[in-house]
Protein backbone atom coordinates (compact mmCIF):
# COMPACT_ATOMS: atom_id res chain seq x y z
CA UNK A 1 0.00 0.00 0.00
CA UNK A 2 2.92 2.33 0.51
CA UNK A 3 3.35 3.17 -2.89
CA UNK A 4 0.10 4.40 -2.75
CA UNK A 5 1.48 7.65 -0.98
CA UNK A 6 2.92 10.70 -2.63
CA UNK A 7 6.40 11.65 -2.41
CA UNK A 8 7.95 14.53 -0.72
CA UNK A 9 11.21 14.52 -2.36
CA UNK A 10 11.77 17.25 -4.94
CA UNK A 11 12.46 15.09 -7.87
CA UNK A 12 10.99 12.94 -9.29
CA UNK A 13 7.68 14.18 -8.59
CA UNK A 14 4.42 12.44 -7.90
CA UNK A 15 3.51 10.80 -11.68
CA UNK A 16 -0.78 11.51 -12.36
CA UNK A 17 -2.39 8.59 -13.60
CA UNK A 18 -3.32 10.63 -16.64
CA UNK A 19 0.60 11.14 -17.29
CA UNK A 20 1.12 7.45 -16.46
CA UNK A 21 -1.44 6.53 -19.28
CA UNK A 22 0.00 8.76 -21.22
CA UNK A 23 3.82 7.50 -21.06
CA UNK A 24 2.19 3.56 -21.19
CA UNK A 25 2.40 3.23 -24.81
CA UNK A 26 3.63 0.27 -27.14
CA UNK A 27 6.76 0.67 -28.65
CA UNK A 28 6.33 2.72 -32.35
CA UNK A 29 8.08 3.31 -34.98
CA UNK A 30 9.77 6.51 -34.79
CA UNK A 31 10.63 7.01 -38.53
CA UNK A 32 6.79 6.10 -39.19
CA UNK A 33 4.58 9.85 -39.91
CA UNK A 34 3.09 10.05 -36.52
CA UNK A 35 6.56 10.30 -34.92
CA UNK A 36 6.63 13.99 -37.06
CA UNK A 37 2.85 14.95 -36.11
CA UNK A 38 3.49 14.16 -32.47
CA UNK A 39 7.03 15.97 -31.87
CA UNK A 40 6.97 19.43 -33.34
CA UNK A 41 4.25 20.64 -31.58
CA UNK A 42 5.27 19.44 -28.31
CA UNK A 43 8.61 21.02 -28.90
CA UNK A 44 6.84 24.06 -29.87
CA UNK A 45 4.38 24.35 -27.03
CA UNK A 46 7.23 23.62 -24.28
CA UNK A 47 8.55 27.41 -25.58
CA UNK A 48 5.37 28.82 -23.91
CA UNK A 49 6.79 27.55 -20.38
CA UNK A 50 10.58 28.43 -21.15
CA UNK A 51 8.59 32.05 -21.73
CA UNK A 52 10.65 32.01 -25.19
CA UNK A 53 9.65 33.12 -28.72
CA UNK A 54 13.62 33.45 -29.71
CA UNK A 55 14.97 30.13 -28.42
CA UNK A 56 14.74 26.98 -29.55
CA UNK A 57 14.19 24.09 -27.63
CA UNK A 58 16.11 21.24 -27.53
CA UNK A 59 15.71 17.74 -25.85
CA UNK A 60 18.15 14.45 -25.14
CA UNK A 61 17.88 11.15 -23.39
CA UNK A 62 19.45 12.25 -20.25
CA UNK A 63 18.54 13.87 -17.00
CA UNK A 64 19.26 17.29 -15.83
CA UNK A 65 22.78 16.66 -15.91
CA UNK A 66 22.73 15.51 -19.09
CA UNK A 67 21.48 18.89 -20.09
CA UNK A 68 24.18 20.87 -18.02
CA UNK A 69 26.72 18.66 -19.99
CA UNK A 70 24.88 19.38 -23.25
CA UNK A 71 24.63 23.46 -22.62
CA UNK A 72 28.38 23.62 -21.82
CA UNK A 73 30.06 21.44 -24.41
CA UNK A 74 28.07 22.67 -27.13
CA UNK A 75 29.35 26.56 -26.54
CA UNK A 76 32.23 26.85 -25.33
CA UNK A 77 35.87 25.59 -25.80
CA UNK A 78 38.39 23.93 -23.04
CA UNK A 79 40.35 26.66 -21.09
CA UNK A 80 37.31 29.17 -21.51
CA UNK A 81 36.36 31.16 -18.79
CA UNK A 82 33.21 30.56 -16.49
CA UNK A 83 31.76 32.55 -13.97
CA UNK A 84 29.64 30.45 -11.51
CA UNK A 85 28.94 31.09 -7.32
CA UNK A 86 28.35 28.47 -5.08
CA UNK A 87 25.37 27.92 -2.40
CA UNK A 88 24.29 24.63 -2.85
CA UNK A 89 24.86 20.93 -4.23
CA UNK A 90 23.63 21.71 -7.48
CA UNK A 91 25.78 24.97 -7.89
CA UNK A 92 28.30 22.69 -6.41
CA UNK A 93 27.81 19.77 -9.20
CA UNK A 94 27.69 22.25 -11.83
CA UNK A 95 30.60 23.94 -11.11
CA UNK A 96 32.47 20.06 -10.91
CA UNK A 97 31.27 19.47 -14.03
CA UNK A 98 32.98 22.50 -15.71
CA UNK A 99 36.20 21.98 -13.91
CA UNK A 100 36.27 18.24 -15.43
CA UNK A 101 35.52 19.68 -19.08
CA UNK A 102 38.49 21.31 -18.74
CA UNK A 103 37.15 24.80 -18.40
CA UNK A 104 38.46 27.44 -15.93
CA UNK A 105 35.88 28.25 -13.52
CA UNK A 106 35.61 31.42 -11.59
CA UNK A 107 34.28 30.49 -8.66
CA UNK A 108 32.04 33.05 -5.96
CA UNK A 109 31.73 30.94 -2.80
CA UNK A 110 28.59 32.01 -0.95
CA UNK A 111 26.78 30.74 2.42
CA UNK A 112 24.23 28.16 1.73
CA UNK A 113 21.13 29.74 2.26
CA UNK A 114 21.90 32.23 0.09
CA UNK A 115 21.44 32.99 -3.48
CA UNK A 116 23.23 34.32 -7.14
CA UNK A 117 25.12 37.17 -5.76
CA UNK A 118 23.64 39.57 -8.50
CA UNK A 119 25.95 42.65 -7.10
CA UNK A 120 29.51 40.40 -6.77
CA UNK A 121 28.42 39.25 -10.51
CA UNK A 122 28.02 42.92 -11.30
CA UNK A 123 31.65 43.15 -9.65
CA UNK A 124 33.99 40.65 -11.36
CA UNK A 125 32.00 40.88 -14.56
CA UNK A 126 33.52 45.07 -14.79
CA UNK A 127 37.03 43.78 -13.54
CA UNK A 128 37.11 41.20 -16.20
CA UNK A 129 39.02 43.69 -18.73
CA UNK A 130 39.99 42.25 -21.56
CA UNK A 131 36.41 40.85 -21.01
CA UNK A 132 37.25 36.71 -21.07
CA UNK A 133 34.46 35.51 -19.14
CA UNK A 134 32.36 33.27 -21.77
CA UNK A 135 29.29 32.78 -19.48
CA UNK A 136 27.80 33.29 -16.01
CA UNK A 137 25.92 30.07 -15.23
CA UNK A 138 23.17 30.48 -12.14
CA UNK A 139 21.17 27.99 -10.66
CA UNK A 140 17.91 29.44 -10.60
CA UNK A 141 16.06 26.94 -7.71
CA UNK A 142 18.88 25.82 -5.62
CA UNK A 143 17.07 22.48 -4.59
CA UNK A 144 19.60 21.06 -1.48
CA UNK A 145 18.60 25.13 0.20
CA UNK A 146 15.18 25.37 -0.98
CA UNK A 147 16.20 28.92 -2.22
CA UNK A 148 15.29 30.58 -5.60
CA UNK A 149 17.22 33.36 -7.19
CA UNK A 150 16.82 36.57 -8.83
CA UNK A 151 17.68 35.87 -12.76
CA UNK A 152 16.67 39.44 -13.48
CA UNK A 153 18.26 41.14 -11.35
CA UNK A 154 21.65 38.60 -12.80
CA UNK A 155 20.90 40.16 -15.83
CA UNK A 156 20.44 43.65 -15.01
CA UNK A 157 23.67 43.03 -13.20
CA UNK A 158 25.45 41.69 -16.60
CA UNK A 159 23.60 44.39 -18.90
CA UNK A 160 25.32 46.99 -16.30
CA UNK A 161 28.90 46.00 -16.25
CA UNK A 162 28.40 45.96 -20.26
CA UNK A 163 29.39 42.64 -20.18
CA UNK A 164 29.09 40.20 -23.00
CA UNK A 165 28.92 36.77 -21.71
CA UNK A 166 25.96 34.33 -22.08
CA UNK A 167 24.03 33.24 -19.02
CA UNK A 168 23.01 29.93 -18.78
CA UNK A 169 20.14 29.14 -15.97
CA UNK A 170 19.43 25.58 -14.19
CA UNK A 171 15.78 25.86 -14.13
CA UNK A 172 15.39 22.34 -13.22
CA UNK A 173 13.26 21.87 -10.45
CA UNK A 174 11.75 25.66 -11.22
CA UNK A 175 10.19 25.06 -14.37
CA UNK A 176 6.95 24.38 -14.98
CA UNK A 177 6.34 25.49 -11.62
CA UNK A 178 7.17 29.19 -11.05
CA UNK A 179 7.48 31.69 -13.36
CA UNK A 180 10.55 31.73 -16.14
CA UNK A 181 11.30 34.24 -18.52
CA UNK A 182 13.97 33.14 -20.94
CA UNK A 183 13.38 35.77 -23.61
CA UNK A 184 12.85 38.77 -20.96
CA UNK A 185 15.76 37.54 -18.55
CA UNK A 186 18.01 37.44 -21.04
CA UNK A 187 18.82 33.83 -20.64
CA UNK A 188 21.18 32.20 -23.19
CA UNK A 189 20.12 28.35 -22.10
CA UNK A 190 17.87 27.16 -19.84
CA UNK A 191 17.93 23.88 -18.45
CA UNK A 192 15.56 21.71 -17.32
CA UNK A 193 14.26 17.77 -17.18
CA UNK A 194 11.05 15.74 -17.42
CA UNK A 195 11.05 14.54 -13.83
CA UNK A 196 10.03 17.74 -11.74
CA UNK A 197 7.97 20.46 -12.62
CA UNK A 198 6.43 18.18 -15.96
CA UNK A 199 5.62 15.47 -13.42
CA UNK A 200 6.70 12.98 -15.84
CA UNK A 201 9.91 9.83 -15.14
CA UNK A 202 13.45 10.71 -15.07
CA UNK A 203 15.13 10.65 -18.65
CA UNK A 204 14.26 13.68 -20.89
CA UNK A 205 16.64 16.39 -20.49
CA UNK A 206 15.04 19.61 -21.67
CA UNK A 207 16.66 22.37 -22.53
CA UNK A 208 15.78 26.40 -24.39
CA UNK A 209 18.58 27.65 -26.24
CA UNK A 210 18.80 31.24 -27.55
CA UNK A 211 20.40 32.49 -30.99
CA UNK A 212 23.40 33.80 -29.21
CA UNK A 213 24.03 30.60 -27.89
CA UNK A 214 23.49 28.55 -31.29
CA UNK A 215 25.89 30.98 -33.14
CA UNK A 216 28.27 30.42 -29.98
CA UNK A 217 28.38 26.70 -31.14
CA UNK A 218 29.88 27.36 -34.60
CA UNK A 219 33.09 28.34 -32.50
CA UNK A 220 33.18 26.15 -29.79
CA UNK A 221 35.46 23.11 -29.81
CA UNK A 222 34.41 21.09 -26.49
CA UNK A 223 33.80 17.49 -28.07
CA UNK A 224 29.99 16.67 -28.47
CA UNK A 225 28.37 13.61 -29.84
CA UNK A 226 25.34 12.72 -28.26
CA UNK A 227 24.70 15.73 -27.38
CA UNK A 228 25.24 17.56 -30.50
CA UNK A 229 22.36 20.28 -30.74
CA UNK A 230 23.11 20.73 -34.35
CA UNK A 231 22.77 17.26 -35.24
CA UNK A 232 19.69 17.00 -32.72
CA UNK A 233 18.13 20.33 -34.36
CA UNK A 234 18.61 19.23 -38.30
CA UNK A 235 16.70 16.00 -37.58
CA UNK A 236 14.30 17.58 -35.29
CA UNK A 237 13.13 19.90 -37.94
CA UNK A 238 12.08 17.03 -40.37
CA UNK A 239 10.35 15.71 -37.15
CA UNK A 240 13.10 13.17 -36.44
CA UNK A 241 16.10 11.88 -34.10
CA UNK A 242 19.52 11.64 -34.17
CA UNK A 243 19.07 7.99 -32.69
CA UNK A 244 16.14 6.65 -31.04
CA UNK A 245 13.56 8.50 -28.80
CA UNK A 246 12.27 8.25 -25.66
CA UNK A 247 9.45 7.36 -27.10
CA UNK A 248 7.17 6.80 -23.97
CA UNK A 249 8.67 10.64 -22.53
CA UNK A 250 7.53 12.71 -25.91
CA UNK A 251 4.18 11.11 -25.17
CA UNK A 252 4.34 11.90 -21.55
CA UNK A 253 5.65 15.27 -22.45
CA UNK A 254 2.69 16.21 -24.53
CA UNK A 255 -0.02 15.10 -22.17
CA UNK A 256 2.28 17.41 -19.25
CA UNK A 257 1.59 20.31 -21.32
CA UNK A 258 -1.91 20.07 -22.11
CA UNK A 259 -2.55 19.56 -17.92
CA UNK A 260 -0.01 22.68 -17.52
CA UNK A 261 -2.05 24.74 -19.80
CA UNK A 262 -5.32 23.44 -18.77
CA UNK A 263 -4.34 24.38 -15.72
CA UNK A 264 -3.33 27.41 -16.71
CA UNK A 265 0.41 28.19 -16.07
CA UNK A 266 -0.76 31.26 -14.07
CA UNK A 267 -2.85 29.01 -12.07
CA UNK A 268 -0.04 26.59 -11.48
CA UNK A 269 2.27 28.63 -10.31
CA UNK A 270 -0.60 29.92 -7.82
CA UNK A 271 -1.06 26.37 -6.68
CA UNK A 272 2.85 26.30 -6.25
CA UNK A 273 2.83 29.33 -4.03
CA UNK A 274 -0.06 28.89 -2.04
CA UNK A 275 1.28 24.77 -1.08
CA UNK A 276 4.33 25.84 -0.32
CA UNK A 277 3.51 28.51 1.87
CA UNK A 278 1.23 26.15 3.67
CA UNK A 279 4.40 24.31 4.16
CA UNK A 280 6.29 27.37 5.60
CA UNK A 281 3.50 27.60 7.72
CA UNK A 282 3.77 24.61 9.51
CA UNK A 283 7.78 25.20 9.37
CA UNK A 284 7.24 28.29 11.43
CA UNK A 285 4.32 26.57 13.84
CA UNK A 286 7.13 23.66 14.79
CA UNK A 287 9.36 26.46 15.67
CA UNK A 288 12.00 25.02 13.47
CA UNK A 289 13.69 27.52 10.70
CA UNK A 290 14.16 26.88 7.03
CA UNK A 291 17.65 27.11 5.30
CA UNK A 292 16.71 29.95 2.79
CA UNK A 293 18.46 33.19 4.38
CA UNK A 294 15.25 35.34 4.06
CA UNK A 295 11.78 35.69 2.56
CA UNK A 296 12.73 36.74 -0.70
CA UNK A 297 14.47 33.81 -1.40
CA UNK A 298 11.91 31.14 -0.22
CA UNK A 299 11.56 28.52 -3.07
CA UNK A 300 7.75 27.41 -3.85
CA UNK A 301 9.16 24.23 -4.88
CA UNK A 302 10.75 22.90 -1.94
CA UNK A 303 11.27 23.84 1.50
CA UNK A 304 15.08 22.62 3.52
CA UNK A 305 14.24 22.72 7.07
CA UNK A 306 17.20 22.59 10.12
CA UNK A 307 16.41 19.84 12.66
CA UNK A 308 17.08 21.52 16.28
CA UNK A 309 20.32 20.74 17.65
CA UNK A 310 21.26 17.91 18.84
CA UNK A 311 18.55 16.20 16.26
CA UNK A 312 20.14 13.97 12.91
CA UNK A 313 17.61 14.94 10.26
CA UNK A 314 18.95 11.27 8.08
CA UNK A 315 17.49 9.63 11.38
CA UNK A 316 14.29 11.45 10.84
CA UNK A 317 13.84 10.70 7.14
CA UNK A 318 14.98 7.44 7.28
CA UNK A 319 12.28 6.85 10.27
CA UNK A 320 9.43 8.68 7.65
CA UNK A 321 10.13 6.38 5.23
CA UNK A 322 10.90 2.96 7.26
CA UNK A 323 7.73 3.43 9.72
CA UNK A 324 5.28 5.53 7.45
CA UNK A 325 6.14 4.92 4.09
CA UNK A 326 6.66 8.21 3.12
CA UNK A 327 9.90 10.07 1.63
CA UNK A 328 11.53 12.98 2.06
CA UNK A 329 14.68 15.13 0.94
CA UNK A 330 17.70 14.03 2.82
CA UNK A 331 19.94 17.24 3.87
CA UNK A 332 22.30 17.91 0.87
CA UNK A 333 26.24 18.11 1.20
CA UNK A 334 26.93 20.74 3.87
CA UNK A 335 23.12 20.43 4.75
CA UNK A 336 23.29 16.48 5.40
CA UNK A 337 22.22 15.30 9.34
CA UNK A 338 21.31 18.85 9.76
CA UNK A 339 18.46 19.75 7.41
CA UNK A 340 15.77 17.80 5.51
CA UNK A 341 13.42 18.83 2.87
CA UNK A 342 10.20 18.91 1.81
CA UNK A 343 9.66 18.33 -1.84
CA UNK A 344 6.26 20.58 -2.61
CA UNK A 345 6.34 20.80 -6.53
CA UNK A 346 4.95 18.93 -9.82
CA UNK A 347 1.40 17.24 -9.05
CA UNK A 348 0.47 18.07 -5.45
CA UNK A 349 -3.07 19.04 -3.70
CA UNK A 350 -3.50 20.47 -0.32
CA UNK A 351 -4.83 17.34 0.79
CA UNK A 352 -1.48 15.62 -0.38
CA UNK A 353 0.83 18.15 1.79
CA UNK A 354 -1.70 17.98 4.96
CA UNK A 355 -0.53 14.03 4.65
CA UNK A 356 2.76 14.78 4.30
CA UNK A 357 3.26 17.13 6.58
CA UNK A 358 1.09 15.04 9.37
CA UNK A 359 3.35 12.36 8.86
CA UNK A 360 6.78 14.24 9.10
CA UNK A 361 4.94 15.45 12.65
CA UNK A 362 4.66 12.30 13.50
CA UNK A 363 7.84 11.00 12.72
CA UNK A 364 9.39 14.17 14.80
CA UNK A 365 7.01 12.94 17.59
CA UNK A 366 8.22 9.40 17.96
CA UNK A 367 11.81 11.00 17.29
CA UNK A 368 11.28 13.09 20.92
CA UNK A 369 11.18 16.20 19.14
CA UNK A 370 10.48 19.26 20.59
CA UNK A 371 7.43 20.01 18.14
CA UNK A 372 3.75 19.95 19.21
CA UNK A 373 2.04 17.16 17.19
CA UNK A 374 -0.45 18.82 15.06
CA UNK A 375 0.81 21.96 14.96
CA UNK A 376 2.33 22.47 11.64
CA UNK A 377 -0.78 20.58 10.27
CA UNK A 378 -3.30 23.36 12.15
CA UNK A 379 -1.05 26.10 11.16
CA UNK A 380 -1.53 24.73 7.24
CA UNK A 381 -5.53 23.96 7.37
CA UNK A 382 -5.90 27.09 8.84
CA UNK A 383 -4.04 28.92 5.63
CA UNK A 384 -5.45 26.25 2.91
CA UNK A 385 -9.14 26.88 4.58
CA UNK A 386 -8.15 30.87 3.74
CA UNK A 387 -6.88 30.41 0.82
CA UNK A 388 -9.41 27.95 -1.17
CA UNK A 389 -11.14 28.82 -4.33
C1 LIG B 1 17.23 17.68 -10.05
C2 LIG B 1 18.15 18.78 -10.36
C3 LIG B 1 19.12 18.68 -11.37
C4 LIG B 1 19.29 17.51 -12.27
O1 LIG B 1 19.50 16.34 -11.66
P1 LIG B 1 19.36 14.97 -12.46
O2 LIG B 1 19.34 14.00 -11.34
O3 LIG B 1 20.51 14.85 -13.34
O4 LIG B 1 18.07 15.04 -13.21
C5 LIG B 1 19.90 19.77 -11.65
N1 LIG B 1 19.75 20.90 -10.97
C6 LIG B 1 18.83 21.06 -10.00
C7 LIG B 1 18.72 22.38 -9.33
C8 LIG B 1 18.01 20.01 -9.66
O5 LIG B 1 17.08 20.15 -8.72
Amino acid sequence: MADQNPVFIPGPTNIPDRLRNAMHIQSRDHRAPDFVETFAPVLRDCKKVFGTENGEIITFPASGTGGWEAAICNTLSPGDKVLIARYGMFSHRWIDLCERHGLEVQIIECSWGSGAPADQFEDVLKADNPQTIKAVLVTHNETATGVLSDIAAVRRAMDSAGHPAMMFVDCVSSLASVPFEMDNWGVDIAVSGSQKGFMLATGMAILGVSKKALAAMETATLPRTFFDFRDMMTANATGGFPYTPPLQLIYGLKESLSMLFEEGLEQVYARHHRLAEGVRRAVSAWGLKLCANSPELYSNTVSAIYVPEGFDSNRLTEHAFSKYGVSFGIGLGEMNGKAFRIGHLGSLTDVMVLSGLATIEMAMADLDYPVALGSGVRAAQEYFRQTAA
